[in-house]
């Protein structure tokens, strides 16, 4: 990609995902090919993307999207699929830090999202497995086990929401098929969906609405002029009275206010193995929840409508092209979950970036008088890059917003921003070794 990103690491000829190798072809996008002048320019056509521009598009307004490479390259083609009904961090922990009024607005933002991923599915009749798998969020020790009670409590106390259940060792166990855990934080209301065949149907039935998606136009560089933006590709110039930035973690250098270095962009990886047997499939994740675990560095496991599983978590730190250490620990966590399938054929490999920030939320916000942007969901992108993408959508038609915990205010440029390598490898380290006293600290 010419507008290299912050973290320029991705492989020049990449992994098939098994995303690609099972969603519908990509629709027929065209470049850009000539100049344009619009009120709201979207850089980057992933679910932040899409999301203000149908906000935009079912307003009346003159906007466009300009998309470097094919519609889904980014992490909303790539990722595990789970529409999570949790944020990162707790309810009671958000709390803590927000307030309880601020936190049932979260709260409610994150199930109306969705719900409004549902309802687009089916106004658009995409087909692309959404299901309400539910998800399990198995603590991975006591200590964890405590904290998910918490949240319990505090949704069942500060919001009247009493749909989510904490599991015991045993049923946690029939839910999951594995012994791993001593409990979990059920929600039914957790959602699966091919993210790849979603947001090309989704880019498919906004372009057959009119609006105008140029994918294959990378955005090479920017200015400022009076009453303006001008944006260059290599096909043509557009000029925008606003730009919404919308590259997440692969923001590029050149916008303004130092923009690519409030996030630290980190790989996550994922592999699926081949289809199970009938019987190894009635016995690994047999309801078809989701898995996600406690683990500051997390992972997760997802049954495929074909029979395989799926596994993901952390990806290489190093900033290396290919890290077959990174598949080989997904593989590892596979056979310790999962002991049947031990040497079960992996028949996917890929990874994509993540965005995190320093507190472990999404931020969105204004640079000057002509940029937004919304970016940092971290793992959490499926739903939260929707509520974002309509709030940008909607500041970039003049609309006040109250972001809330969203808002840019704690987005600050990152320290050290150049030593990041070194610096999160020695905190995955930490991190790493913390999760494994928490685990053996059996309660
Ligand atoms: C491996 C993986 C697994 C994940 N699993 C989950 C999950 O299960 N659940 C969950 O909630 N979240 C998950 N996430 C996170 C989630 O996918 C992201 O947060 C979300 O997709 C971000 O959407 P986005 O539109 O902001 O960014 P992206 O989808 O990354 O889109 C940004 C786009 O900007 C384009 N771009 C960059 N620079 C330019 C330029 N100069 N000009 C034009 N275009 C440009 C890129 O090509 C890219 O397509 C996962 C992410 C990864 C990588």
């Amino acid at each position: 990609m010419p507008a290299a990103s912050s973290d320029s690491t991705e492989p020049v000829t990449e992994a098939r995902s098994y995303w690609q190798a099972t969603a519908p072809a990509a629709p027929a996008l065209p470049k850009l090919a000539g100049d344009r002048d619009v009120d709201v320019a979207i850089v980057g056509g992933g679910y932040t993307g899409l999301a203000a521009a149908e906000w935009l598009a079912d307003a009346g307004k003159d906007c466009l999207v300009l998309e470097a490479r094919s519609i889904g390259w980014g992490a909303s083609g790539r990722n595990g699929g789970s529409a999570t009904p949790r944020y990162k961090k707790g309810w009671a922990t958000l709390a803590g830090s927000y307030g309880a009024e601020a936190t049932r607005a979260l709260h409610r933002e994150l199930f109306a999202g969705i719900d409004s991923i549902q309802k687009r599915i089916a106004r658009f009749d995409i087909a692309c497995d959404f299901r309400r798998s539910g998800q399990a969020t198995a603590a991975h020790g006591p200590a964890a086990l405590d904290s998910l009670r918490a949240d319990l409590d505090w949704l069942r106390r500060e919001t009247g929401d009493s749909t989510p259940q904490l599991l015991d060792r045993d049923a946690t166990a029939s839910l999951l098929g594995t012994a791993a855990y001593p409990g979990a934080y059920y929600d039914p209301r957790g959602a699966f969906l091919h993210p790849l065949a979603y947001l090309r149907g989704w880019a498919a039935a906004l372009a057959a609405q009119g609006l105008a998606i140029h994918a294959e136009t990378p955005v090479t560089a920017e200015r400022e002029e009076a009453g303006g933006v001008i944006l260059e590709t290599p096909g043509g110039r557009v000029r925008a009275r606003t730009v919404i930035i919308a590259t997440n973690a692969y923001t590029p250098e050149f916008f303004p206010g130092r923009l690519a270095r409030r996030i630290v962009p980190v790989a996550s990886s994922l592999i699926v193995t081949a289809p199970l047997s009938g019987e190894a499939r009635a016995r690994v994740l047999p309801t078809g929840a989701i898995l996600a675990d406690t683990r500051r560095l997390l992972s997760y496991a997802c049954p495929l409508p074909d029979g395989r599983i799926m596994i993901g978590g952390r990806g290489d730190l190093t900033g290396r092209r290919e890290d077959p250490a990174s598949y080989a620990r997904l593989e590892g966590i596979l056979a310790r979950l999962f002991p049947a399938l031990a040497g079960t054929r992996i028949d996917y490999r890929w990874r994509g970036m993540v965005a995190v920030t320093l507190d472990a939320m999404p931020h969105l916000g204004r640079l000057g008088e002509r940029h937004l942007f919304g970016l940092g969901y971290g793992g959490r992108g499926v739903v939260l890059a929707h509520s974002l993408g309509r709030m940008l959508g909607r500041m970039a038609a003049g609309e006040t917003i109250e972001a809330g915990p969203f808002g840019a205010a704690h987005l600050a440029v990152i320290p050290l921003h150049g030593w990041r390598r070194p610096i999160m490898q020695l905190t995955a380290g930490y991190w790493g070794l913390r999760d494994r006293i928490e685990e053996r600290a059996r309660g």
